[in-house]
């Protein structure tokens, strides 16, 4: 299997070496491309290019699919008790532990956020989130029903069939994890689609996919383009369902496409996510959790509470001791830095897209209270074709602006001021977005009246962006359908068959 075209030696920035497989990684193995088209991943840092991987063409995902197909009626898939999958599932969340310095290096080098962060952050919920749902394989069960004495019914939760996932490029590695957990749990099979923009870390995974000892086709991974390999996905007769998480433009597209099938969908897509501070917050938390809730991962959050609605009594206040938290807090710089807060953007277009929503920021008339450009000075010479940010405030903004109703997946916030409970609650809910939302209160019952009122998925009170894998996590009104997570997870990957039982010929 060793063919120096779909493996190469690497040696990371941070002194780390590995293998990086470069294939498609179908039935355990990894394969060229048929058409050989290739992705070249870049790392933001530097804009230097690490590898070039296959991306998958049309007639592969086809490949792709019908192994993951085949699979699912192989009887080493199909029987395999739930206990056993579980264990399976256990086996790769410890492989993934043991190999996390290496996961953490190539997130990092690949996406741009800081080491530290993908090392105590990203791979512990990955780690975790397998884990977790290695639990629920052998617990997902139907229920007997009672009708009349002549009659009962039960029924069985059945896997959905072949799943094929898409994920953005945000958390390349954790996004896997919540895919996979919840589908190999409940016994489907899978063909996973990894951004475009962080291609690397999934494909190391495939190597542990294999180790841990799946039987072939049941994960297949792929990379690809998302208007080709991702579409072909979309569109392929034999999957029966999709999950997405991305932008909402393209859950749109995902959306249309699907029909042609009509196919089972979950989609995880954007937000615009408000964080209130009421006049008796604890302002220091409030300010702590609002610098992280958009500041940390450089502002490329589904669930970034990029709009704050402060009350007018404590606005200056407020703005001044977020500023004062950049300066102590967001240390801008290399992704191999221990001290570094903030990295890269992920790519030179998004970088461009940050700026150019800073622009019409400006031109729309709102005021720069922080940053507003990137960065320049203090980066090293290797750093500065980088893709930088600084942190930027908004104040002075209205409603309509762009800058206060679009998502901008960057360091950039919005900081508006409010005069009474109801206008902050209609304003925080003025959005066709409805993911996360945040309240700093200590009133008690304010905060469970607003964490009731707002139009979201997920509430935070006094906190902001808490994730983990035992609750659910999705959203409301155009920011999703279903949620991931929890139990409820795995709704989104079964499906229940009632079976009518006569008990006699009398009815
Ligand atoms: P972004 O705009 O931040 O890159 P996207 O929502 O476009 O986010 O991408 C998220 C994932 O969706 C990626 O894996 C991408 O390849 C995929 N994707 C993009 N366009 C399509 C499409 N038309 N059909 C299916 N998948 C797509």
């Amino acid at each position: 299997m060793a063919d120096s075209d779909l493996f190469i030696d690497i040696v990371a920035p941070n002194g780390q070496r590995y293998k990086q497989p470069r294939g498609l990684f179908i039935n355990n193995e990894f394969v060229r491309s048929s058409e050989g088209k290739t992705i070249a991943s870049i790392d933001p840092g530097t804009d230097t290019e690490i590898a070039s991987v296959y991306a998958a063409s049309t007639e592969d995902v086809d490949t792709a699919v019908k192994a993951a197909q085949k699979a699912l009626k192989d009887p080493s898939w199909k029987l395999l008790p739930g206990t056993d999958r579980g264990r399976l599932m256990s086996r790769l969340a410890d492989l993934i532990e043991e190999k996390k310095e290496l996961f953490a290096t190539i997130d990092a080098w690949d996406n741009g956020k800081p080491y530290q962060v993908a090392l105590n952050e990203d791979l512990p919920e990955a780690i975790g989130t397998i884990r977790y749902y290695s639990g629920w394989a052998d617990k997902t069960f139907g229920q007997t029903i009672s009708t009349t004495h002549a009659k009962f019914a039960y029924t069985l939760r059945q896997p959905i069939g072949v799943v094929g996932q898409i994920i953005p490029w945000n958390y390349p590695l954790s996004m896997a994890a919540w895919k996979l957990g919840p589908a190999l749990a409940c016994g489907n099979t899978v063909v996973i689609k990894a951004a475009e923009q962080t291609p690397l870390s999934i494909l190391v995974l495939g190597t542990l996919i294999a180790e841990a000892g799946f039987p072939p086709g049941v994960v297949n991974i792929i990379n690809g383009y998302g208007k080709e390999a991702g579409a072909a996905l979309v569109a392929h007769p034999l999957v029966d369902k999709i999950a997405f998480t991305g932008s909402t433009v393209t859950a749109r597209e995902i959306m249309k496409l699907a029909a042609g099938t009509l196919k089972n969908i979950t989609l995880e897509t954007g937000g615009k996510s408000p964080l209130l501070v009421f006049p008796d917050a604890d302002i220091e938390q409030a300010v702590k959790w609002s610098h992280f809730g958009i500041f940390s991962n450089q502002g490329q959050i589904c669930t970034a509470t990029s709009r704050i609605l402060v009350h007018e009594q404590i606005f200056d206040k407020f703005v001044d001791q977020l500023k004062a938290a950049i300066k102590t807090t967001s240390k801008i710089g290399s992704q191999w830095e221990e001290s570094t807060f903030q990295g890269p953007q992920v790519t030179r277009a998004q970088y461009e897209r940050v700026l150019s929503y800073i622009e019409s920021g400006i031109s729309e008339g709102a005021t720069i209270a922080a940053g507003g450009s990137p960065v320049s000075s203090s980066l090293s010479d290797a750093h500065k074709d980088g893709y930088f940010i600084n942190p930027t405030i908004f104040t002075n903004v209205k409603d309509s602006m762009r800058i206060y109703r679009e998502e901008i997946f960057g360091p950039v916030v919005v900081v508006v001021a409010f005069a009474s409970e109801e206008e902050a609650i209609q304003r925080a809910n003025d959005t066709t977005y409805g993911l996360g939302a945040a309240v700093f209160t200590r009133d008690l019952e304010r905060a469970h009246r607003v964490a009731a009122e707002i139009e979201a998925g997920m509430v935070w009170v006094n906190s902001s962006q808490d994730c983990d894998p035992r609750i659910p996590f999705g959203g409301v009104k155009q920011s999703g359908i279903g949620r991931e997570l929890g139990e409820a997870g795995l709704e989104a990957y079964t499906q229940t068959k009632a079976v009518h039982v006569n008990m006699g010929t009398k009815l």
